[in-house]
C-alpha cells in the first residue's frame, strides 16, 4: 500500500478511484492553495510515494528535497511550467500532466472569449442590468463580425489547432499560424497558412489567439513592440499562461487604442491583475477557468489518478512529461 498526498480537494470521483485502489490518500485540509512553507511541512508529515499537484504548487528542488520518497508528481494541468522538470529528471522523479482531455474545453472557452469580445457581450450585459437600456438604438454596442475575418494562432498544438478548426468551420475564417514546428494537421484540417514569424501573423490578423506553453522563449512573446504591429482594429485573446503576454504593455496598448480589445483567462502575476486592467471596458477577464467544466475537471482528475496508479503499480505513466 502506497501513500498519496493531494495538495487540495479534487472532484470526488477522481478521489474515489485512488481510495478504491487500496492506497492511503491524504489531502491538504487547508481551504485554498498551500504556501511553499505549508507545502514543505505537509510533505514531511509522512514518507509519501506520490503527489497529485496543481498549477499554484511550485515543484522545485526544495520540494524534491523535502519528499525524497516521492516517485511521481502528477500535475492536474496540461501546462507544467510550475514544475522543474529538468531537476525531476536528474533525480529520477516522474512528472505527468493531463493533455488532450481538456483540449476541446479550452478551445470552447477561447471561442467564448473571442465571440464575447467581438459582440461586446460583457459590456452590453452590464449596461442592460444597470437599467440603462431605454429603447432600441441602431448604433448601440456596435461590435465586429468574426465571419470571413483572419484568425492568427500562435502555438498550433492541440488547443491552437482546435481553435483554428472552430474559426474555419463555423465562421469561414482564414487561419494563419506561427509555431516553432510546422503542423501539417492544422494545415490539412483548416487550410491554415504557416507564417515564418510571430510578426507575420500579427500584422495580418483580425483576431489573435495565443496557445504556446510558458517557456523562457515564450515569456513576453506578446510585448509592446509586437502589440504595435497588430492592426488597430484587432483583438487579442490569451488562454495560455499569463507571462506569455507583457500585461503592463497590454494595458497601455488598450488604453491608447493600439489594438481594439483583449480577453485574458490567465495573468502575469496571478491572481493579481496589472494596474488598470480591470478598469478597461475593452477587456474581458476570466479567472483561469478555460478548462473548468464539470466534464473536463472530472477527466483531468481521472487522468492524474490513472498516472499515479500506473506508476505506483510498477507500470509506465500514461502521459509523462519528458524534459
Ligand atoms: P501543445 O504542446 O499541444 O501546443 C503548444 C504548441 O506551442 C506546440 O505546437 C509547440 O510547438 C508550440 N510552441 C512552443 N514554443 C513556441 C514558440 N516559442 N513559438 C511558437 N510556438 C511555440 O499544448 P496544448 O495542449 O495545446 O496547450 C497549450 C498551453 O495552453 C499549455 O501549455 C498551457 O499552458 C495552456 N493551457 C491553459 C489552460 C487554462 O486553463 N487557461 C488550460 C489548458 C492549457
Amino acid at each position: 500500500m502506497a501513500t498519496i498526498f493531494i495538495t487540495r480537494k479534487i472532484h470526488p470521483l477522481g478521489i474515489e478511484k485512488l481510495e478504491a485502489s487500496g492506497h492511503e490518500v491524504f489531502f491538504s485540509e487547508k481551504e485554498g492553495n498551500l504556501t511553499k512553507e505549508e507545502f514543505l511541512v505537509e510533505l514531511q508529515k509522512r514518507a509519501y510515494d506520490a503527489v497529485l499537484c496543481f498549477i499554484p504548487d511550485r515543484i522545485d528542488a526544495s520540494v524534491f528535497d523535502a519528499a525524497p520518497s516521492v516517485k511521481i508528481f502528477a500535475n492536474y494541468a496540461v501546462g507544467f511550467d510550475n514544475i522543474d522538470v529538468a531537476e525531476a529528471k536528474r533525480r529520477g522523479v516522474i512528472v505527468t500532466n493531463t493533455p488532450d482531455v481538456l483540449t476541446n474545453t479550452v478551445a470552447e472557452h477561447t471561442f467564448a472569449l473571442l465571440l464575447a469580445l467581438a459582440h461586446r457581450i460583457v459590456e452590453a450585459d452590464a449596461f442592460t442590468r444597470a437599467g440603462k437600456y431605454t429603447g432600441w438604438v441602431p448604433e448601440l454596442f456596435l461590435g465586429n463580425d468574426m465571419t470571413g475575418k483572419t484568425l492568427g494562432i500562435l502555438g498550433a498544438g492541440r488547443i491552437g489547432t482546435r481553435v483554428a478548426y472552430h474559426g474555419q468551420r463555423s465562421f469561414d475564417m482564414r487561419v494563419l499560424y506561427y509555431d516553432v514546428k510546422r503542423n501539417e494537421h492544422i494545415e490539412k484540417e483548416t487550410g491554415a497558412e504557416f507564417r515564418e514569424s510571430v510578426e507575420d501573423v500579427l500584422k495580418e490578423s483580425d483576431f489573435v489567439s495565443v496557445h504556446v506553453p510558458l517557456l523562457e522563449s515564450t515569456r513576453h512573446l506578446i510585448n509592446k513592440e509586437r502589440l504595435a504591429i497588430m492592426k488597430p482594429s484587432s483583438y487579442l485573446v490569451n488562454t495560455s499562461r499569463g507571462p506569455v503576454v507583457d500585461e503592463v504593455a497590454l494595458v497601455e496598448a488598450l488604453q491608447k487604442k493600439v489594438i481594439k480589445g483583449a480577453a485574458l483567462d490567465v495573468f502575469e502575476k496571478e491572481p493579481a491583475l496589472a494596474p488598470g486592467l480591470a478598469e478597461l471596458s475593452n477587456v474581458i477577464i476570466t479567472p483561469h477557468i478555460a478548462s473548468a467544466t464539470e466534464e473536463t475537471r472530472f477527466k483531468m482528475g481521472e487522468l492524474a489518478a490513472d498516472n499515479l496508479l500506473a506508476v505506483l503499480g510498477g507500470g509506465e505513466p500514461l502521459t509523462p512529461i519528458r524534459a
